[in-house]
């Protein structure tokens, strides 16, 4: 699904100069030097919980590291981003944002202590995406202990509402009407752990829940009542026919209904998503799926109503998510690729849905970077976390945004 990286002999070239330059090589030393620093702040955020709707305290505790960082003009915004300024605003010209996020997928109450196994650390929300926000801080710190000259103004921010049921929330607001997101001249979320896939394609999403209901009755007595179970089952099979190229999927995920065996359900449940690289794809599919699932209730309704009361159908929407993708070919996808080989690394183009994919079906060039280390047991409570090579996340997102620097 992924095309190849592509080669760019003057971004190659751009690539090996910055990085055996002064300037990377004297930031890469305060990185290196810094580490531990860097593991303790992942660890400190981790521990605080952020469930969706409820990011305000690890929040705070980020403005407070933001600020020893280096970053000014610290604020949290209506939604709860919290923002802070390499250096001060009000040039003029487009800033480039940086970003990760601070929710995470546990509720409230659940234990967020992190704990050690050797070289791994354990805690829910550890690598994702505690790892991005020291990251984020870290990058912060090396960007402005270095004396690093930026062309334009560089602007940190760690979003609420990354997750499922936060829908982006964060992101949506960075970028909606009047936004700071709205002029970024780019984006850059950091985001889990590795060194070497670049996120530059969306996987967007529409998520429904579905309610079929009816007047219900005796399985024998009062056959011939329309059967809501029946009719959504005739809509599944439909959506399992479906013949997908390979940039769409369709799933039905939950369902269920009904009271009894021997009982004509008064109603039936189901919740599916449909998901694309594409935002043409993904609305010809949203009329896919409520032109069958209307379709499938009136056959129901059309076969068994022998004078009984018709079914109804309900469409709820329960989150959507923009898809799109950014060119292999614009300056900050190819800072990225250079950067990661630059490094000594074989970069990889993927998909994924991310905090890019708002900025991204808005045509703002994005892309998500992992963090570095490596990670494992993602959105589960045994979610762990090595530094193997952890660095390596702060030096590559440091050297694509000096690379952004030269080439564009
Ligand atoms: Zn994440």
């Amino acid at each position: 699904m992924s095309p190849p990286p592509i080669q760019d002999p003057s971004t190659e070239r751009a690539a090996s100069v910055v990085a055996s330059g002064e300037v990377f090589t004297s930031a890469r030393a305060e990185i290196r030097g810094t580490d531990e620093r860097t593991l303790a702040e992942q660890i400190a955020l981790t521990e605080i919980e952020a469930p969706p709707f409820g990011e305000a305290a690890r929040g705070l505790l980020m403005a407070e590291l933001m600020k020893r960082s280096g970053l000014v003009d610290i604020e949290t915004d209506a939604v709860g981003n919290v923002c802070g300024w390499l250096a001060p605003p009000g040039r003029g010209d487009r800033p480039v944002i940086v970003s990760a996020h601070l929710d995470t997928v546990f509720p409230p109450g659940t234990d967020v202590r992190v704990t050690r196994d050797g070289d791994r650390l354990l805690g829910p929300g550890i690598g994702d995406d505690g790892r991005g926000l020291a990251v984020l801080l870290a990058l912060a710190r090396a960007m402005s202990y270095s004396g690093i000259s930026w062309s334009r103004s560089l602007l940190f921010v760690a979003t609420v509402g990354e997750e499922g049921v936060g829908n982006l929330r964060g992101v949506r607001h960075l970028f909606g009407d009047g936004g700071v997101g709205r002029e970024a001249a780019g984006f850059v979320s950091l985001d889990g752990a590795g060194h070497q896939s670049i996120v530059n394609q969306a996987v967007g999403s529409r998520r429904y829940r579905v309610s079929a209901t009816g007047p219900g009755g005796h399985s024998w007595a009062d056959w011939g009542t329309a059967n809501p179970l029946h009719a959504l089952a005739g809509a599944v099979a439909h959506f399992g026919g479906i013949e997908l190229d390979g940039d769409a999927t369709i799933t039905v995920g939950r369902m269920g209904g009904g009271t009894s065996i021997n009982a004509i359900p008064e109603k039936a449940w189901l919740e599916m998503e449909v998901r694309s690289l594409s935002e043409e794809r993904l609305e010809s599919l949203d009329q896919t799926v409520r032109e069958q699932l209307a379709r499938a209730v009136e056959d129901e309704n059309t076969k068994r109503l022998h004078g009984s009361a018709a079914m109804g159908l309900e469409i709820e929407d329960l989150g959507q998510r923009p898809g799109g993708t950014t060119s292999p070919d614009e300056a900050l996808v190819r800072a990225a690729v250079a950067a990661t080989s630059g490094l000594g690394y074989a970069p990889e183009l993927v998909a994924s849905s991310t905090d890019a994919n708002v900025p991204m079906a808005l045509g703002i060039p994005s892309i998500t970077l992992g963090a570095g280390g490596v990670m494992g047991r993602m959105h589960t409570l045994d979610e762990w976390y090595e530094n193997s090579q952890g660095v390596l996340g702060v030096e590559r997102a440091l050297l694509t945004l000096m690379l952004l620097d030269t080439l564009s």
